[in-house]
């Protein structure tokens, strides 16, 4: 059978797709999958409750092109997605302040996206091997069989987490078509350390707020000590932006480590210091300075003391693919429509989702990111 539109992956932005194009009705579409159930990152997402989008979402909060992010989320931002899926039964939930997540379970929003695609058909269990383009359309052959389709969506995601089926094989499409594509690195992922850093080793557990630079970005959250590095939100967010070279961390997250040791007074560095006792000590042992009262502090370890508000190191790297949210890289941004996310150089061939070099922070921007433009495409094949 021939289809107006095989979609390339059953994730969040192929669901999405799926689930627009079947509530719009008039053109026969199919999902090609993998596994065999869709939507496994979903279902693993946000501790198993999805946190499919954020109180705040801009172009600010993702790396790639500001031009494409901003055309394709005024498309479907984050009221857009809240409004589809309170629609639809379900009412997410703040928590921690700004990040919405489902209020049971990821289940609901998957339950919710199949069944909007309902009439769509779904190859479950296929493992897409290429796709080739003749004069009458698109050929999408897998390990089981070949289908014809006027347009495609790509929507295959990217490595991080290959145990639960994901694959390159979006970028080898991409290169298939002479397309632009930026290999993927891991991103949203702890740091490992250099060895001066390793008296943070010993912290594994220990978690409170802090700030970190990286390049131009500023990233206020938790930071969390690991037994392979450090982690926690605001790491997994600063590794979406580090490359290689230096971080900068605010332990005290903005309160200034002098005024902290002026009204200490006769009180231990160790007491006066708002931050765990476990972290100051490892801390002061790695300075070499002693747990004195504050008043005895000299010139000298005041000065050592001050990196508490500015500690400047180089990662080592990140904890890699297998623990990994997410895979930033993918298909160049300027080789897609804004408008469509269509291939500027391929008419009919789409993609969406985190198969595209847009990545966002922690915090529901990546589902946000996938729904929006899984959405794009959809209309744009939908209106031609
Ligand atoms: C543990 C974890 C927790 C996360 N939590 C959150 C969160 O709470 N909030 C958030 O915003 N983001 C979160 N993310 C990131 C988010 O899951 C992804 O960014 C999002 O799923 C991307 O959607 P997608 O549709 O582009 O790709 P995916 O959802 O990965 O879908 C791609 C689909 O393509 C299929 N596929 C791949 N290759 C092939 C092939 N060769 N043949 C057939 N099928 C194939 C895969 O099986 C998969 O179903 C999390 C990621 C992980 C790993």
């Amino acid at each position: 059978m021939e289809y107006d539109v095989a979609i390339l992956g059953g994730g969040a932005a192929g669901l999405m797709a799926a689930a627009r194009l079947n509530e719009r009705g008039g053109l026969s579409v199919c999902v090609v999958e993998g596994n065999a159930k869709p939507g496994a990152k979903i279902r693993i997402s946000g501790g198993g409750k999805c946190n499919l989008t954020n109180v705040t979402v801009s172009e600010h909060n993702y790396l790639g092109d500001a031009t494409l992010v901003r055309s394709v989320l005024k498309r479907f931002d984050d009221s857009a997605l809240l409004n589809w899926v309170r629609a639809r039964g379900c009412e997410p939930v703040v928590r921690k302040a700004r990040y919405y997540f489902c209020p049971r379970s990821a289940e609901e929003l998957i339950d919710i996206l199949l069944k909007s695609a309902e009439g769509v058909r779904f190859f479950l269990g296929h493992k897409i091997e290429t796709v080739r383009q003749k004069e009458n359309g698109f050929f999408v052959t897998t390990d089981k069989t070949t289908l014809k389709a006027r347009n495609v969506i790509v929507a295959t995601g990217g490595v991080s987490y290959a145990s639960v089926g994901a694959t390159d094989i979006g970028l080898k499409i991409a290169e298939s078509f002479g397309i632009e594509t930026v290999p993927f690195r891991p991103a949203l992922a702890g740091m490992t350390l250099q060895k001066e850093q390793f008296w943070m080793k010993d912290l594994s557990g220990i978690s409170f707020p802090v700030t970190i630079h990286v390049g131009e970005k500023r990233l206020r959250e938790d930071m969390l000590f690991a037994h392979r590095g450090i982690s926690g939100p605001a790491v997994l967010s600063a590794s979406l932006y580090w490359e290689k070279g230096t971080v900068t961390i605010d332990f005290l997250d903005g309160r200034s480590v002098e005024a902290v040791l002026k009204r200490g007074g006769n009180k231990k560095i160790a007491t006066a210091i708002p931050l765990p006792k476990r972290f100051i000590t490892a801390f002061l042992d790695a300075l070499g300075v002693e747990d004195k009262p504050c008043s005895a502090v000299t010139a000298e370890e005041k000065v050592m003391l001050k990196t508490l508000n500015a500690y400047t190191f180089a990662p080592a790297g990140t904890f890699g693919f297998t623990k990994a949210e997410v895979s930033k890289g993918g298909v160049a941004c300027n080789a897609l429509q804004p408008y469509s996310c269509e291939s500027r150089g391929v008419r009919g061939l789409y993609f969406v989702g985190e198969v595209v070099d847009v990545t966002g922070e922690l915090g529901g921007y990546n589902f946000q990111w996938a729904f929006a433009s899984g959405r794009c495409a959809a209309d744009h094949i939908g209106a031609v």
